[in-house]
């Protein structure tokens, strides 16, 4: 009774899609972080390859996959759509579940959709070396795993608390030829004076961003590479959801319910977007749920607003939910969903209703995912554990109001690397952070102030 949808190498999509090109009203502009003013190119090039800079601002509707990138997706791509009928049973639900599986790229998640797309352009511009930040670990050591195509050297600052955490995860990055340190590091300025501060700080996405930003502008060889939050990494990761679509018709399907977990949104927003682009033209009327970690709340509890992207105030300055730049969040083992923002194209469309999202606790997640594994098999990565977690209630939903109801979520990555996690739910040491109102207004007091009106809700 396992059902897996297939598709061959001759379907792996040809184009990515670009849902700027039919969002609801445009995006505010991104501004220069020095002058508060909108972005122009010249203030990427420092960071950016041209190619990627005219991506991260195109409203094309259809961009085109360039055939070294396809080789190299075709590594691990198409990946499969399973149908989760053990899962169902389980719930007792008569909605189904399909789901979407990432964890078969060689590192582990679908962060390699972007990093390869990123170094190939790159390496055509000539650069040789490339800095990044990692959460959890799974950015980095996508970056690392595309830097060997390329003959890029990867230069990763991993948040400190991961770096602990998650010894292997560097051993991976280090056998796919990275170099990685823990952020903060006394390799920046930045780095060095918060050590000063707090030699123990458990360091942050934001403030690894900082780190990795800070390296590649005062380097000529160096550019730098962002694993989320930014439009060109959605538009990269759509070849997700443009499979499932394909998938879904041979399943003879259609999603009433796309699921994914956010951290910056690019695995959610990967899957959804070429779903999203019928709701927004009035094809469909699924649903779209976001789920986050209660710890991290950025959609369901954060402001919409200008905000920087990074902590130091160096990265650009873009309209999108926040908890404000210097938000650290308490260390959850989801890693990768501790960031204080998310990409402005989903933020803009929770704000206009398309997206609904949801925020859960760390042990809900944790009891979901095993749920999962003992029915389905695949130990799912503590973020995708969110996306189950939302499943799960729509699924019971199903079930109470009678209704069939066909689910589609994304398991964004495999749990092999993370099963310290696991090990400490078991033990029972996971704690579940509930944040106090108070934190959150005080680093929403540190907004940066400009004229340009991002709205509020
Ligand atoms: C990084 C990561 C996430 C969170 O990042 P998004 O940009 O929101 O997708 C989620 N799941 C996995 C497996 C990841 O590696």
């Amino acid at each position: 009774m396992t059902r897996k949808y297939l598709l061959s190498d001759a379907q792996l999509p040809e184009r990515w899609y670009n849902i700027l090109a039919d969002l609801p009203e445009p995006l505010g502009p991104f501004m220069s972080p020095r002058t508060l003013e909108p972005l122009t190119p010249p203030d990427l090039t420092p960071i950016f390859p041209m190619a990627i800079i005219q991506q991260e601002m195109s409203a094309e509707r259809w961009i085109e996959i360039p055939d070294r990138v396809r080789d190299i997706y075709r590594i691990w791509r198409p990946t499969p759509l399973h149908r989760a009928e053990r899962f169902e049973k389980a719930l007792d639900t008569p909605a189904r579940i399909f789901f979407k599986y990432e964890g078969t790229s060689p590192a582990g998640s679908h962060k390699p959709n972007t990093a390869v797309a990123q170094a190939y352009y790159n390496a055509e511009e000539g650069v040789k070396r490339l800095t990044t930040e990692t959460g959890a670990g799974q950015w980095g050591s996508a970056l690392a795993f595309a830097g060997t195509f390329f003959d890029i050297d990867v230069m990763v600052y991993m948040v400190n608390i991961s770096y602990r955490q998650k010894p292997y995860r560097r051993a991976l990055m280090e056998t796919w030829g990275a170099t990685v340190v823990p952020s903060p590091s006394n390799r920046t300025e930045f780095g060095k004076s918060l050590l000063s501060a707090d030699p123990e700080s458990p360091g942050s996405l934001g403030i690894a961003i900082s780190e990795a930003v800070e390296d590649a502008a005062t380097r000529d060889d160096t550019h730098y590479s962002l694993g989320s939050v930014v439009n060109h990494v959605l538009l990269h990761q759509t070849v997700i959801g443009l499979e499932a679509k394909q998938q879904m018709e041979m399943a003879d399907a259609y999603p009433d319910v796309v699921i994914g977990c956010v951290g910056g949104g690019s695995n959610f927003s990967g899957l959804a977007y070429p779903f999203m682009a019928d709701r927004l033209a009035g094809r469909s009327k699924t649903r779209f749920i976001a789920a986050e970690p209660a710890a991290c709340p950025t959609l369901t509890r954060g402001l919409f607003a200008y905000d920087f992207g990074d902590t130091a105030g160096m990265g650009p300055v873009v309209p999108m939910y926040t908890l404000g730049h210097s938000f650290v969040p308490d260390p959850i083992h989801a890693g990768g969903l501790r960031y204080h923002g998310d990409a402005p194209s989903l933020c803009l469309l929770v704000k206009h209703g398309h997206v609904e999202p949801r925020a859960y606790l760390q042990n809900e997640c944790f009891a979901e995912a095993v749920r999962f594994a003992r029915t389905e098999g695949f130990i799912p990565a503590p973020e995708p554990a969110h996306a189950i977690r939302a499943v799960v209630e729509e699924a019971i939903a199903a079930r109470e109001a009678g209704e069939p109801r066909t689910i589609l979520f994304n398991l964004s990555g495999h749990g092999s690397f993370d099963l310290g996690a696991y090990d400490a739910y078991f033990a029972g040491k996971l704690e579940d952070v509930a944040l106090p109102q108070a934190r959150l207004d005080a680093a929403l007091r540190e907004l940066p102030k400009v004229a340009h009106t991002a709205g509020t809700r």
